[in-house]
């Protein structure tokens, strides 16, 4: 009202009724245009942030607590996969089922014994149900024609998985055989990349001699998953990579004293180490002998987890942070 007095008084009604009359309605219009572009754009990018969840971005690596096995889950933009499965006691598909884990990429299970493929076992429910989805199998050229073995590729025939072989050479990404190149590092694109280092094809290697051992990488940082693999195995994996080294490393063999050689710790040189392990185990894993060496090269005991002790361990791997560990 003050403000229309002022107009009055001022005598610009009739410049102010002009207005009214010609640029408001324009002005109106691009208002609303813009106001129609700025919704739109609001929904774009609510979409997307629904398409992304609520990822901040990286490479996730949970070694998830299954007892006296192994499975390591990685998560990529809302993208899974699982390398190994733990034992078939570990009520592995509820554990995804917590985590809003509704699909997989790819399981890889690295050599055919139970506390690694077992779990695998559990899936069959929960694929033909629909409650979750997985999109193929890779196994390693284990030579060992064992019942897990066995299992494990006919209840892959009986969900129609696609099932590939790998070995020395072979790189996967988080959808399969699709792997960034460099591995996210320099200008290309982050994104994680899975070098299959062990076995070399055709060596008849079987059991834990023949655990694929695979180097993930992202943003240029390295996790080294080892498996079971045994000293032997080290030593001719070195021969393979003299230059292998990672930042952090799943302990080989649950901490078993036939593996982690000073050799190959020390090489390998990682900043933190995962021991998957169970409570008590029978086998007396891990070996007092081999956490004294871990605790040498790593050399800050707080760096080294034992799922045992910890439960599930989660690291972030993010490009330019590093590798980020798990709160003690
Ligand atoms: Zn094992």
């Amino acid at each position: 009202m003050i403000f229309s007095k002022k107009v009055e008084k001022n005598g610009r009604k009739n410049v102010y009724k002009g207005m009214s009359d010609s640029v408001f309605p324009v002005l109106g219009l691009w208002l609303r245009r813009i106001a129609a572009f700025l919704a739109l754009c609001a929904v774009f990018s609510a979409c997307m942030y629904a398409e992304e969840g609520d990822d901040d971005g990286g490479l996730h690596v949970t070694f998830l607590d299954v007892g006296q096995g192994l499975a390591v889950l990685l998560e990529e933009n809302g993208r899974y996969a699982l390398y190994d499965t733990g034992p078939d006691s570990a009520a592995l598909v509820d554990t995804l089922a917590s985590r809003g884990v509704r699909e997989l990429e790819w399981v890889l299970v690295s050599h055919a014994h139970r506390d690694h493929g077992g779990g695998f076992m559990e899936f069959a429910r929960a694929v033909e149900s629909g409650a979750l989805r997985v999109g193929r199998l890779y196994v390693g050229p284990d030579a060992y024609a064992g019942i897990v073995r066995d299992s494990v590729l006919r209840l892959a025939s009986r969900l129609k998985l696609p099932v590939d072989t790998v070995a020395r050479g072979s790189v996967l990404g988080m959808r399969g055989g699709d792997a960034p190149s460099g591995g996210g590092s320099g200008a290309a694109a982050p994104g994680a990349r899975l070098d299959v280092l062990w076995p070399p094809k055709g060596e008849g290697l079987a059991e834990n001699a023949a655990s694929v051992v695979a180097l993930l990488e992202y943003a240029g940082y390295g996790v080294l998953l080892t498996a079971d693999l045994d000293s032997a195995g080290e030593r001719r994996l070195l021969e393979y990579s003299p230059s292998l080294r990672a930042d952090l490393l799943q302990v080989a063999h649950h901490g078993s004293a036939g593996s982690s050689t000073i050799a190959f710790l020390s090489k390998v040189a990682p900043r933190y180490a995962v021991v998957s392990v169970g409570a008590k185990n029978a086998y007396g894993h891990p070996a007092a002998p081999v956490m004294r060496k871990l605790a040498y090269v790593v050399g800050d005991s707080s760096a080294i987890y034992r799922t045992d002790r910890d439960g599930s361990v989660t690291f972030d791997l993010v490009e330019g942070a590093g590798v980020i560990s798990p709160a003690p």
